[in-house]
Protein backbone atom coordinates (compact mmCIF):
# COMPACT_ATOMS: atom_id res chain seq x y z
CA UNK A 1 0.00 0.00 0.00
CA UNK A 2 3.44 2.57 0.15
CA UNK A 3 3.82 1.87 -3.79
CA UNK A 4 3.56 5.07 -4.95
CA UNK A 5 5.67 6.12 -2.11
CA UNK A 6 7.98 3.76 -3.19
CA UNK A 7 8.22 5.12 -7.16
CA UNK A 8 8.70 8.74 -5.23
CA UNK A 9 11.50 7.41 -3.53
CA UNK A 10 13.34 5.70 -6.96
CA UNK A 11 12.64 9.12 -8.91
CA UNK A 12 14.55 10.53 -5.81
CA UNK A 13 17.40 7.91 -6.64
CA UNK A 14 16.74 6.11 -3.20
CA UNK A 15 17.23 2.42 -3.52
CA UNK A 16 13.68 1.06 -2.66
CA UNK A 17 12.37 -2.25 -2.39
CA UNK A 18 9.09 -2.65 -2.13
CA UNK A 19 7.27 -5.68 -0.09
CA UNK A 20 4.64 -6.04 -2.46
CA UNK A 21 3.05 -9.92 -0.58
CA UNK A 22 5.33 -10.13 1.57
CA UNK A 23 4.71 -11.71 5.41
CA UNK A 24 4.95 -9.08 8.06
CA UNK A 25 8.15 -11.33 9.37
CA UNK A 26 9.67 -11.93 6.20
CA UNK A 27 9.62 -7.86 5.67
CA UNK A 28 11.22 -7.34 8.88
CA UNK A 29 14.32 -10.19 8.34
CA UNK A 30 14.74 -9.00 4.92
CA UNK A 31 14.75 -5.16 6.32
CA UNK A 32 17.41 -6.58 8.56
CA UNK A 33 19.61 -8.43 6.27
CA UNK A 34 19.84 -5.65 3.77
CA UNK A 35 20.49 -2.98 6.05
CA UNK A 36 16.80 -1.42 4.75
CA UNK A 37 14.86 1.02 6.79
CA UNK A 38 11.23 -0.27 6.89
CA UNK A 39 8.63 2.12 5.53
CA UNK A 40 4.82 0.57 6.88
CA UNK A 41 1.64 1.85 7.78
CA UNK A 42 1.23 -1.15 10.21
CA UNK A 43 1.33 0.26 13.41
CA UNK A 44 0.81 -3.44 15.00
CA UNK A 45 3.62 -4.74 12.92
CA UNK A 46 5.94 -2.08 14.33
CA UNK A 47 4.56 -3.03 18.11
CA UNK A 48 4.87 -6.46 17.76
CA UNK A 49 7.96 -7.49 15.56
CA UNK A 50 10.14 -4.61 16.49
CA UNK A 51 12.22 -3.87 13.08
CA UNK A 52 15.79 -2.33 14.23
CA UNK A 53 15.26 1.25 11.94
CA UNK A 54 11.86 1.71 10.88
CA UNK A 55 9.19 4.54 10.08
CA UNK A 56 5.47 4.48 10.60
CA UNK A 57 3.61 6.43 7.37
CA UNK A 58 0.99 8.34 8.73
CA UNK A 59 0.21 10.66 6.19
CA UNK A 60 -2.44 9.18 3.07
CA UNK A 61 -0.59 11.22 0.10
CA UNK A 62 2.18 9.69 -1.44
CA UNK A 63 4.04 13.28 -1.41
CA UNK A 64 2.81 13.80 1.86
CA UNK A 65 4.62 10.47 2.90
CA UNK A 66 7.32 11.55 0.76
CA UNK A 67 8.40 14.68 2.59
CA UNK A 68 7.82 12.99 6.11
CA UNK A 69 10.20 10.48 4.79
CA UNK A 70 13.14 12.73 3.87
CA UNK A 71 12.28 15.09 7.22
CA UNK A 72 12.26 11.94 9.64
CA UNK A 73 15.79 10.85 7.88
CA UNK A 74 17.44 14.16 6.85
CA UNK A 75 17.68 12.67 3.58
CA UNK A 76 19.89 14.88 1.34
CA UNK A 77 18.66 15.93 -2.32
CA UNK A 78 19.89 13.94 -4.77
CA UNK A 79 22.28 15.75 -8.09
CA UNK A 80 19.86 14.58 -10.78
CA UNK A 81 16.09 12.95 -10.87
CA UNK A 82 15.18 9.88 -12.60
CA UNK A 83 19.21 8.06 -11.87
CA UNK A 84 16.95 4.64 -10.98
CA UNK A 85 14.36 2.52 -12.65
CA UNK A 86 10.93 3.22 -10.64
CA UNK A 87 9.15 0.24 -11.69
CA UNK A 88 12.00 -2.46 -11.05
CA UNK A 89 14.51 -0.10 -8.70
CA UNK A 90 17.41 -0.89 -11.04
CA UNK A 91 20.37 1.77 -11.25
CA UNK A 92 20.22 3.16 -14.85
CA UNK A 93 23.47 3.45 -16.97
CA UNK A 94 24.41 6.37 -18.62
CA UNK A 95 22.18 7.92 -21.43
CA UNK A 96 22.12 6.05 -25.16
CA UNK A 97 23.53 7.50 -28.11
CA UNK A 98 20.95 9.72 -29.99
CA UNK A 99 20.51 7.09 -32.75
CA UNK A 100 19.82 4.38 -30.48
CA UNK A 101 18.01 6.65 -28.04
CA UNK A 102 15.69 7.89 -30.73
CA UNK A 103 14.55 4.42 -32.10
CA UNK A 104 13.34 3.42 -28.93
CA UNK A 105 11.17 6.66 -28.32
CA UNK A 106 7.71 6.33 -29.04
CA UNK A 107 7.08 8.72 -32.38
CA UNK A 108 5.12 11.48 -31.10
CA UNK A 109 8.55 12.78 -28.64
CA UNK A 110 11.16 11.20 -31.08
CA UNK A 111 13.58 14.48 -31.05
CA UNK A 112 13.29 15.72 -27.87
CA UNK A 113 16.10 16.88 -26.35
CA UNK A 114 17.82 15.64 -23.23
CA UNK A 115 19.26 12.51 -21.88
CA UNK A 116 17.47 9.20 -22.82
CA UNK A 117 18.57 6.28 -20.61
CA UNK A 118 16.79 2.65 -20.73
CA UNK A 119 16.73 -0.15 -17.89
CA UNK A 120 18.83 -2.74 -18.04
CA UNK A 121 16.70 -5.25 -16.45
CA UNK A 122 12.81 -4.89 -17.16
CA UNK A 123 13.54 -2.49 -20.81
CA UNK A 124 11.25 0.63 -19.64
CA UNK A 125 12.61 3.55 -21.10
CA UNK A 126 12.86 7.23 -19.82
CA UNK A 127 13.16 10.50 -21.22
CA UNK A 128 13.01 14.40 -20.81
CA UNK A 129 9.05 14.61 -21.52
CA UNK A 130 6.40 16.39 -19.96
CA UNK A 131 5.68 14.12 -17.14
CA UNK A 132 9.52 14.63 -15.64
CA UNK A 133 8.33 18.74 -15.64
CA UNK A 134 5.13 17.58 -14.01
CA UNK A 135 6.57 15.16 -11.50
CA UNK A 136 9.35 17.84 -10.48
CA UNK A 137 6.95 20.43 -9.94
CA UNK A 138 5.43 18.03 -7.65
CA UNK A 139 8.25 17.49 -5.75
CA UNK A 140 8.70 21.42 -5.44
CA UNK A 141 5.42 21.56 -3.80
CA UNK A 142 5.83 18.71 -1.68
CA UNK A 143 9.36 19.92 -0.58
CA UNK A 144 9.33 23.48 -1.74
CA UNK A 145 13.40 24.55 -2.25
CA UNK A 146 14.80 21.28 -0.96
CA UNK A 147 15.82 20.13 -4.64
CA UNK A 148 17.96 23.10 -5.30
CA UNK A 149 17.92 24.37 -8.89
CA UNK A 150 18.69 22.83 -11.83
ZN1 LIG B 1 13.50 -1.39 -14.65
Amino acid sequence: MLGRLARWLRVLGFDTTYGHGVSDASLVRLAGEEGRILLTRDRHLLRELRPAHALEIRQDEPLHQLRDTVTAFALAPPAELFTRCILCNTPLPPALEPATAQALLPPGVRGIPGPVRQCPTCGRVYWHGSHVRRMRAALERALPGWLGHE
